[in-house]
């Protein structure tokens, strides 16, 4: 809307304008910034970039400049509705960055390379005090208001985050110290489909050395339970998707077989289970239907464990007599079942060491300027994860 020699030169995420402010004395007021942002103006709208506004960091707040973010099914369910959402709307909520400025009272450093976390525990409701911080009570809105676009119309952030920007403002606790080095398009993605696929399968589900997995759904979280499956020691690990398309990834991540989701699944599970059905299945779509055709392809007292985020509306319709004869186990795995706090920095110092490698999950990297089309190629089910990367 405005004329772009209005922003300055530098990325505004690396500009700061108070910082640089010369001379001593008092610290000059920390002012909001300016930068380009992926934002949805409304459900099914066509995504731009927009220049936007975001506040100077607040106390125990921080900016953080981001290096690289990653295109996640939520956002997308964002833009197309199957989620509830306001707008104007900053996408992203998966990313790697710099802290760029600190507000007062932050216990972060400027420099400090972290990632970016979309449910930060309060530490005092129920749940926090309880050990499960994946339910914090704190985090549960979609979309929090934060923020202005350039015309001066609010703005929206996904998760509180909006990472698919130069930068983001937000809490220390949604921020999370990591090594210095890391592959950022790799590094991403411990925030959101590598925390949530892995903590699935050891904190959800359990799963233990020599059981069989069925993975329905091949997208980034998917995958990174296949991958995390292997390492858990599963020796049947079977990959289920509807596009053909996927079975080089999904044996690359770590399945040992691959099957197409059809009429024909569950009858294929139990010729690869001695006749029984897995062990273990993670439904990594969040759709009734796969919900069902994986509680089906699961073993008598087996374990379903629902990691995709479906609609409200969307019903799950199960026998009463099979669910007991069945003794199988229903359960999602809320980002993981996790404690980012203290799981990211293991992940991230195995991805350090080597042990861990997402090079599989990442399908490609693009521009800012190019998140549009990120956005379509997962609408249409290519590839793993599109990793948007900044300079
Ligand atoms: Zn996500
Ligand atoms: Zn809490």
């Amino acid at each position: 809307m405005s004329a772009p020699e209005s922003f300055p030169a530098a990325p505004a995420g690396r500009a700061e304008p108070s910082r640089a402010a010369p001379g001593g004395g008092s610290e000059p007021a920390a002012a909001p910034v300016t930068v380009r942002a992926l934002v949805a103006r409304g459900a099914g709208a066509a995504l731009r970039i927009e220049q936007v506004r975001l506040p100077a960091p607040g106390p125990g707040e921080v900016r953080v400049a981001i290096r690289a973010a990653g295109v996640c099914h939520s956002d997308l369910s964002m833009v197309n509705g199957t989620l509830a959402a306001r707008f104007p709307l900053v996408l992203g909520h998966e990313a790697t960055g710099v802290v760029a400025e600190t507000g007062p009272g932050s216990r972060l450093a400027v420099g400090t390379p972290v990632v970016l976390n979309w449910a930060p525990a309060c530490r005092a409701c129920w749940w926090c005090r309880h050990g499960e911080p994946w339910l914090c009570a704190a985090t549960t809105a979609p979309t929090v208001a934060r923020g202005e676009t350039d015309d001066g119309t609010p703005l929206h952030l996904t998760l509180g985050l909006g990472a698919l920007a130069e930068a983001v403002v937000v809490p220390d606790g949604a921020v999370i110290p990591i090594p210095a080095g890391l592959p950022p398009e790799q590094a991403a993605l411990l925030g959101c489909a590598v925390l949530t696929g892995t903590g699935a399968v050891r904190n959800t589900a359990r799963v233990a050395p020599g059981e069989s997995v069925a993975v329905i759904g091949l997208g980034g979280v998917g995958l990174a339970v296949l991958a995390a499956a292997r390492r858990a020691g599963a020796t049947t690990i079977l990959a289920v998707d509807v596009a053909e398309a996927k079975r080089d990834l999904a044996l690359a991540a770590g399945a040992t077989d691959f099957l197409l989701s059809d009429e024909r699944l569950s009858k294929e599970v139990r010729a690869r289970t001695e006749g029984r059905g897995a062990d273990h299945a993670f439904e990594c779509v969040g759709r009734a239907a796969t919900i069902r055709a994986a509680w089906r392809l699961t073993r008598r007292g087996g374990a379903v464990t629902v990691v995709g985020m479906g609609a409200k509306d969307d019903m799950v319709s199960l026998g009463a007599l099979d669910i007991f004869h069945s003794a199988r186990t229903l359960r999602s795995s809320v980002y993981g079942s996790s404690d980012p706090d203290r799981e990211v920095p293991v992940l991230a110092a195995e991805l350090a060491a080597g042990a861990l490698d997402l090079g599989v999950l990442v399908s490609g990297t693009l521009p800012l300027d190019d998140a549009p089309s990120a956005f379509d190629r997962l609408a249409r089910g290519e590839g793993a994860r599109w990793v948007v990367t900044l300079d």
